[in-house]
């Protein structure tokens, strides 16, 4: 990426007096959570486990299995490119995108894209999308129960997918992602490990909090380097 269109994406994050910084040599990059914990593999996984993506997208369509069925517009199973190495995985639909059908649109969204950007990646080269694939009602964090009857839909298009790196953003999607109550504070900059193929997994805030809490833009921008260096070490 030349320098005008990193500064045009830093600009959008807030970030337009940053400097960029060389790697540290003495980066954390490899290491594994101690608090990383991988998912449960019940019965739910083994449903879900012989779904292509095209079945997967219509038995999320027509789910019914917990309560968020009832309040949904819609289900928002998802979008990108399906050979992406990048996968970000948020929380939950909110309202734009029970409207539309697609994860992180309207101001978030935005900001997700120009994060995204500022590491060199256009929105449709990665793969997005949520623990839950219904809102639920003024965007309250999800149930419990909801996260356990949704998180195999997740799953099953993370082994799909295959990523080469996942990017959990924000609370919610970390600790369900990494079966841990940690707060993000502690999640942040390190390498986790998700599922059996120990795909690397890195935190950062979500993009409808940086809205709310623009001084975190700076940390968000150190975890998206954090996550560049992890994936170009493979
Ligand atoms: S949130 Fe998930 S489990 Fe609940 S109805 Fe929607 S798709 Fe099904």
């Amino acid at each position: 990426m030349n320098r005008t269109l990193r500064k045009e994406y830093l600009a959008a994050l807030g970030l337009d007096s940053w400097v960029l910084r060389k790697p540290a040599s003495a980066s954390p990059v490899g290491a594994v959570a101690n608090g990383a914990i991988e998912p449960v593999v019940g019965a739910d996984v083994a449903r879900e486990s012989a779904f292509d993506w095209p079945e997967l997208r219509a038995r999320v369509a027509a789910c019914t299995r917990c309560g968020l069925s009832a309040t949904r517009t819609q289900t928002v199973f998802g979008v990108g490119d399906s050979n992406a190495d990048w996968l970000i995985v948020g929380e939950a639909p909110g309202a734009e995108e029970d409207r539309d059908g697609e994860p992180f649109v309207g101001r978030a969204g935005q900001l997700l894209n120009a994060m995204l950007r500022a590491v060199g990646l256009a929105r449709e080269q990665v793969y997005i999308a949520n623990v839950l694939k219904c809102r639920p009602p003024q965007n309250r964090d999800p149930a419990g129960a909801e996260t356990v009857e949704c998180m195999p839909f997740l799953e099953r298009q993370i082994a799909l997918l295959r990523p080469k790196i996942m990017l959990a953003v924000g609370r919610i999607a970390a600790q369900n992602l990494l079966r841990t109550d940690l707060p993000l504070g502690r999640l942040r900059q390190q390498v986790h490990a998700f599922g059996a193929s120990h795909v690397p997994l890195v935190v950062t805030y979500h993009p409808a909090y940086l809205l709310r809490s623009p001084a975190d833009k700076r940390k968000a921008w150190e975890d998206l380097k954090f996550a560049r260096e992890v994936f170009a070490r493979g």
